[in-house]
């Protein structure tokens, strides 16, 4: 199948479209055609089944799976982290997941492709690849597998490979946090996504309470090694987002920031990317709280704002992709060719005075 899953902005639907034969993916989803190898195996189509059904594949991220030899692709700045995820569709429905149950395009996670392969083939090339990562993550899918099958997945790539592990899940069970340490993963993530009770639960339902609890006992059980995830753009103000990077650091959780990308709800209403302004400056005040300098001021209309001495403080690297350690995650939040939301690699000189000059209001 031939895959477009670059669209963002359109207003459009995702254009897919078929080719004859139906394998061997090529997929547009850095910027550059990714052609999965065709000597690289058997890759799957999505079948959509539940993880009880289809546990026998991984889904590995296109630039990953490039990395891993699986795919080639031309990219810019390689990832650090290899990306997999489990293969199926989650049963439940954030209304920002292309994974959700209503999704009407699961292919992709982010705005990233995700091809699927056999799992003794995909890991047996993340094995023969470890070297070329610093990390592995796995996020995972809540299918009808349950919590075995998020075990099972994430015991096979432990033993696969001596990388440090994150697993990304979406529980309200610590027996599975603990479960996830012992079987020997590096950091478990537990994403909030959201950081007002409400927009928690009109994109994600649950209750935001239990899971800031979850996060603060999970943290103080594990010192270090609890992830969670922000979702810049879900209708928050800025001060919103200080004020849950504040209670995180406080509780030792280290936050990975995204912008949210571009996706069609159930009711066919069209979520779009935050401002860059808006972006820059959370990633400022984020640095600024995680290095424990003081908290940048909030205007009256929830804005942040920096004096002059809070932004000497704020080196390029603030820009840069957040999260566990070597999480670089390219072309997650962005077309390649456009300014990133999550720098990837390094700033030049020139990037970085852009940033900061976006910072101020
Ligand atoms: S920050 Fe990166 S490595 Fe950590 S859970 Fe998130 S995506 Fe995975």
């Amino acid at each position: 199948m031939l895959y477009n899953v670059e669209n963002e902005g359109s207003g459009k639907e995702t254009d897919r479209m078929a080719n004859s034969n139906g394998s061997n993916p090529m997929v547009n989803g850095n910027g550059s055609n990714c052609m999965v190898n065709s000597n690289g195996g058997n890759p799957m189509t999505n079948n959509n089944n539940g993880i009880g059904e289809d546990s026998d594949t991984m889904r590995v991220a296109i630039g990953t799976a490039a990395v891993l030899g699986l795919a080639r692709c031309k990219q810019e700045c390689l990832p650090t982290t290899a990306h997999l995820l489990m293969p199926g569709q989650c049963l439940l429905d954030c209304a920002f997941c292309a994974q959700a149950s209503s999704a009407p395009d699961t292919d992709r996670l982010s705005r990233i492709a995700w091809p699927e392969f056999e799992l003794s083939q995909a890991l047996k090339a993340l094995e023969a690849g470890s070297s070329k990562f610093k990390r592995v993550c796995l996020q995972t899918i809540n299918g009808s597998g349950g919590a075995e099958a998020i075990l099972d997945y994430a015991m096979q790539i432990i033993k696969a490979t001596d990388l440090p592990t994150s697993v990304d899940i979406r529980t309200t069970d610590m027996g599975l946090i603990d479960a996830l340490f012992v079987a020997g993963a590096d950091v478990v993530g537990l994403p909030l996504d959201a950081v007002t009770p409400q927009i928690y639960e009109d994109v994600r339902g649950g209750s935001f309470q239990e899971h800031l609890d979850l996060l603060e006992a999970a943290s103080s059980k594990h010192p270090g090694r609890i992830s969670t995830h922000i979702i810049v753009g879900l209708g928050e103000s800025e001060k919103e987002i200080l004020r849950a990077l504040e209670k995180l650091h406080e509780w030792g959780v280290r936050v990975g920031l995204f912008a949210l990308t571009t996706v069609q709800t159930e009711q066919g209403k069209w979520l779009t990317p935050p401002r860059l302004e808006a972006y820059r400056r959370i990633q400022a005040a984020k640095w600024l709280v995680e290095n424990n300098h003081p908290s940048p001021s909030v205007n009256r209309a929830r804005e942040i704002y920096f004096s002059d001495k809070d932004l000497l403080n704020v080196p390029g690297r603030a820009f840069q992709t957040s999260g566990c350690k070597d999480c670089n995650r390219p072309y997650y939040n962005e077309r390649p060719g456009d300014v990133p939301f999550n720098y990837p690699c390094s700033l030049s000189r020139e990037d970085y005075k852009t940033a900061m000059k976006m910072t101020r209001l």
